[in-house]
């Protein structure tokens, strides 16, 4: 864990570093205590540890700011404090510290402290991720995609930008089921789920949408610039080898892709968006598959 620790006394410092370091966490040490919550920012820390004893500013100023900050508000804080300082701790607790231990402390308090709040962070991480994760591809998930798309909406309207929208759907996935087996189907949707990444760009959001269907969010991009990146995908999927045994088998994994802007549909609701797309896909099937159509577009 990266831990950044606040002290007036070196000697608190050297002692905690001595227990630290050897068990692998990395020691900040503010060069100058006044710069502590500068450098909390700077360096997002997995954990504080402060001193009761900080005087200018004070701990509970500290602990303030690094609680009231966005980006730093859910970083756990430790508090060191000698036994007699009961009041100090409590106001603490009432500021937002995670924890505290008396001095003078000893190695096993202070590394099995570290122990549990890193448990519980890694946790907390990982909880997260379920719920924004599909988890057989490890995108994005539907639920996390509406929510994005609802801001983005309300980004575009705000600033008048074009918002574009594609949705992709696999051909003739069932066949590729029944075929090769479930399981099979299964590796083709998470080989699909990295060739598409590696195409899109880093701001764009991809998301698992439902069984074989994916959407992507363009922001800020010009109907003719998202039909041709709906194109590049099609064709780049079309060219990507996909096979579920080591004999080489390739299968023929295409995608049909519907394609639907703002700038064209003149209406930038979600709702909209959804459908236009939704349709543009619809065409592409009717027309033979592994086509791309776009909603206001021939
Ligand atoms: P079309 O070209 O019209 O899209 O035909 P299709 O066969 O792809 O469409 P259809 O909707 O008939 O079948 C989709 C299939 O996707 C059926 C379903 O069993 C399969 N599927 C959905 N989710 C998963 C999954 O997580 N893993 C696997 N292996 N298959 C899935
Ligand atoms: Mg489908
Ligand atoms: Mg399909």
């Amino acid at each position: 864990m990266k831990i950044l620790i606040s002290t007036p006394s070196a000697e608190t410092a050297k002692q905690l570093r001595a227990i630290l370091e050897p068990a692998d966490h990395e020691c900040i040490m503010p060069a100058d205590n006044r710069k502590t919550v500068e450098d909390v920012y700077a360096n997002s820390p997995d954990l504080i540890i402060l001193d009761v004893a900080l005087t200018r500013p004070s701990v509970y100023n500290m602990l303030a700011k690094i609680k009231a900050a966005p980006s730093t508000w859910d970083i756990p804080v430790l508090v060191i404090a000698p036994v007699r300082a009961v009041p100090s701790v409590k106001r603490c607790f009432s500021l937002g510290a995670y924890d505290y231990i008396y001095m003078p402390f000893f190695r096993e308090a202070i590394l099995a402290r570290v122990r549990n709040i890193s448990y519980v962070a890694n946790k907390m991480k990982e909880f997260g991720k379920l719920l924004v994760r599909d988890y057989l591809t490890g995108l994005y998930n539907r639920k996390f995609f509406m929510e994005r798309m609802l801001e983005e909406i309300a980004w575009a309207d705000r600033y008048g930008e074009p918002l574009s929208f594609i949705i992709l759907d696999i051909d003739h996935f069932k066949k590729i089921n029944d075929t090769y087996g479930h399981s099979c189907g299964d590796e083709v949707l998470k080989e699909l789920a990295r060739v598409l990444t590696g195409m899109l760009r880093a701001h764009d959001v991809l998301a698992r949408y439902g069984g074989e269907e994916f959407v992507v969010l363009l922001s800020n991009t010009v109907h003719d610039d998202a039909f041709a990146i709906g194109e590049k995908l099609r064709a780049g999927v079309e060219e990507s080898e996909f096979n579920c045994d080591d004999k080489g088998n390739r299968l023929p994994v295409t995608i049909s892709v519907g394609v639907a802007t703002t700038e064209i549909s003149h209406d930038i609701s979600y709702a909209a968006l959804i459908k236009q797309a939704d349709e543009a896909l619809y065409q592409a099937k009717a027309a033979g598959r592994n086509k791309v159509c776009a909603a206001g577009r021939a």
